[in-house]
């Protein structure tokens, strides 16, 4: 015999977590449960904000998300209108975690743990009486009279309404992987192309490698054969791989869409002194040649981090332990400006899905009604979160769209039931 359920969830992740407390609100008694592969639920949701949860961001609006097929920000515009970053907090107060609102607008739980949010998510739903199956992966899915029939090792479910919210194949050490893109594949539905988003990048290494480690505030602009794409000023990490650090992150989606491709010449382009005006450099450089003491392999120590600044000085050919910094030439002043202003770096790719934190791709849009995300193939079907073609910039828009995503299925859900 079947255990019957009138809304089965799968994915205990961030949307599926929510949509359960949303659901268990409902005031039908509605029987309902969650299903989660992994041995615990919450787990990518753990690792968020660097275990702080950046759960949301005040300028979460349409135009902040994207999609390989269609029209993403049409999609998501109802979802969000409905369930916005103010919902958000305000739903995060409701189950006991007060949010702040930083200056640049990223919401975070008060303690900046994410700890907290899965505690009080589960909490909040374990306590209004929902099934919480972890370690139970849907293996199977099939429509069967006015529901379906899910298959797990445990055994066969019945469901009246299935969401299916297992994300996408970001990070499969914290659960990533192409599960739910199966289970809505068998029931009609197809998927688009996939690629890695909030990123590191490969590049070049040739210099990188004698900075890795180090952090400094950098504008990086991505230029595809010399066009420029995309650029942020933000922390940038130099790896022994390449780049990272949210300089990158946030641009690195066109990283992973050209790779999909690799069609022309990426590179990066680095200003390691974005907080100085190129035309002031020149003269600040001129200047530093009267400083006391000072070699070539130490001209630039102070203006930025010593092995950055001796790095920069090997590239431009003017690294030497003997070479009086008095006697650097105009022209090498204008070298070293230049180098430390555009330091190009050629881009070979992004670390995969390994590294990444997002999932570009997934479920084709134009089969779900944006309102309800009910399947348009398959009634009493539904998606959300990061399974569906829809994924946003770095900065709390992901888990705002599988707030607000998980909140329209469940909303739709309970009407008809
Ligand atoms: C390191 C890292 C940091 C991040 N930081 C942030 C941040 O600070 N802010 C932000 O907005 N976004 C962040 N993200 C992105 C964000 O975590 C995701 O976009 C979000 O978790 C997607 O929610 P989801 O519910 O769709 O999928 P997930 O949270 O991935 O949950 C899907 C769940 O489904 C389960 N599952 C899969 N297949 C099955 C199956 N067959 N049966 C049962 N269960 C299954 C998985 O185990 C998983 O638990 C980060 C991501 C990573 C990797």
């Amino acid at each position: 015999m079947f255990q019957k359920l009138d809304i089965a969830v799968i994915g205990g992740g961030a949307a599926g977590l929510c949509a359960a407390v949303l659901a268990a609100r409902c005031e039908k008694p509605l029987r309902i449960a969650v299903f989660e592969k992994a041995a615990r639920t919450g787990r990518k949701l753990l690792v968020t904000g660097s275990g702080t949860c950046n759960v949301s961001n005040t300028a979460a609006a349409p135009a902040r998300y994207h999609g390989s097929g269609s029209d993403a920000a049409g999609f998501v515009s109802p979802a969000l209108s409905a369930f916005p970053s103010e919902r958000t907090v305000a739903f995060f107060e409701s189950i006991g975690v007060p949010c702040v609102i930083r200056p640049d607008g990223r919401i975070y739980p008060l303690t900046a743990s994410a700890n907290t949010v899965v505690d009080s998510l589960r909490m909040e739903m374990l306590g209004r009486g929902v099934q919480e199956n972890a370690g139970v992966p849907v293996t199977g899915l099939h429509p069967e009279g006015e529901g379906f029939i899910l298959y797990t090792p445990q055994g066969e479910f019945y469901a009246r309404r299935v969401l299916v919210c297992c994300g996408g194949m970001a990070s499969p050490a914290q659960g990533g992987c192409g599960d739910g893109y199966a289970l809505l594949a068998a029931c009609g539905h197809t998927r688009t192309r996939l690629f890695p988003s909030i990123v590191p990048l490969r590049t070049d290494t040739a210099l990188i490698r004698a900075v890795k480690g180090l952090r400094t505030d950098a504008t990086v602009r991505l230029l595809l054969d010399g066009n420029e794409l995309a650029r942020q000023t933000q922390e940038l990490l130099f790896t022994d791989y390449g780049l990272s650090g949210p300089a990158v992150m946030y641009i690195s989606r066109a990283v992973g869409e050209w790779e999909t491709r690799k069609k022309g010449r990426m590179t990066a382009e680095l200003d390691l002194l974005p907080q100085i005006d190129p035309q002031a450099l020149l003269p600040m450089l001129r200047a530093r040649r009267t400083l006391s003491g000072r070699t070539t392999d130490e001209f630039l120590t102070g203006l930025c981090h010593k092995r950055i600044g001796q790095t920069v000085m090997r590239a431009c050919a003017l690294f030497s332990a003997e070479r009086p910094a008095s006697t650097l030439e105009e022209d090498e002043i204008g070298r070293l400006a230049r180098a430390l202003k555009n330091w190009s770096v050629e881009v070979l790719g992004t670390v995969g899905m390994g590294g990444a934190q997002v999932t570009a791709g997934g479920m084709a849009l134009e089969e779900f009604d944006p309102v309800t995300l009910q399947s348009r193939k398959c009634p009493g079907l539904y998606a959300a979160g990061e399974v569906l073609d829809v994924d946003g910039d770095c900065g709390g828009f992901n888990l705002q769209w599988a707030w607000a995503s998980a909140h329209a299925a469940v909303t739709a859900m309970e009407a008809g039931l």
